[in-house]
């Protein structure tokens, strides 16, 4: 597995695996069924959260062999929170945990006010103490980065320090405004694609994942 910075956006993390890619030529496809798409983005969360936690803290432990006491290293798996933004964050959820089953899970869920579009939590959960955590906020689609942007701001808010945006596909537009309004927060992205369209949505892209995700097509 290969991850990068990549050489025009600092804060970006993109990957370069053979494996990955061939998923996510799956995963585009218009004709691969909602059983398969969920199946896709649950095993690319898992091949991509083995290099979105490799600087995440361990300590050294000791452990008894049948043979004898060594070295050992521990990771407080409860000391990291997943943070799946409602609804489409949530695919990538059992992908992660299978690496790192202790880890906690909190929920953002964000709309948007009619009259002035700025976006307001109307589900925020998270573990007590998050000035201690380290927070991994997944979403599969980077797109114009406006709800990303605010869940973070929202974590910020709450006390978290230490936070990372892990998607599967991405726009420069998003990891732009990602870039601007928390240039301390990686952004971990399978792809990034070409651009936005008139109506937001990435291209290529694979449309709507929530939509691909959940049957709401
Ligand atoms: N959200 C999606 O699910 N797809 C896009 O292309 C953009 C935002």
């Amino acid at each position: 597995m290969t991850a990068t910075r990549h050489p025009q956006f600092p804060n970006l993390i993109v990957f370069d695996h053979p494996l990955l890619a061939h998923k996510i030529t799956l995963l585009r496809r218009t004709d691969t069924p909602k059983k398969v798409f969920k199946e896709l983005i649950d095993e690319i969360s898992t091949l991509m959260a083995y290099e979105v936690t490799a600087d995440l803290p361990s300590e050294a432990c000791e452990v008894e062999t049948p043979l004898e006491r060594t070295a050992g290293t521990h990771v407080h798996g409860a000391r990291i929170t997943l943070i799946p933004i409602l609804r489409a964050g949530l695919g990538m959820v059992e992908g992660v945990m299978r690496l790192l089953p202790t880890m906690r899970v909190g929920h953002i869920g964000l709309e948007r006010a009619h009259d002035t579009l700025e976006p307001s939590d109307y589900y925020f959960k998270i573990p007590p103490d998050p000035e201690k955590g380290h927070f991994i906020v997944t979403d599969p689609m980077l797109a114009t980065g406006g709800s990303a942007s605010a869940a973070i701001t929202f974590l910020k808010r709450s006390g978290a320090k230490s936070i990372r945006l892990m998607c599967i596909v991405a726009a420069p537009e998003g990891v732009a405004k990602l870039a601007s309004d928390h240039p301390d927060v990686p952004v971990y992205s399978a792809v990034l694609d070409r651009e936005l369209d008139e109506n937001g949505y990435i291209l290529p892209g694979l449309g709507d994942a929530g939509d691909r995700l959940f049957g709401t097509l």
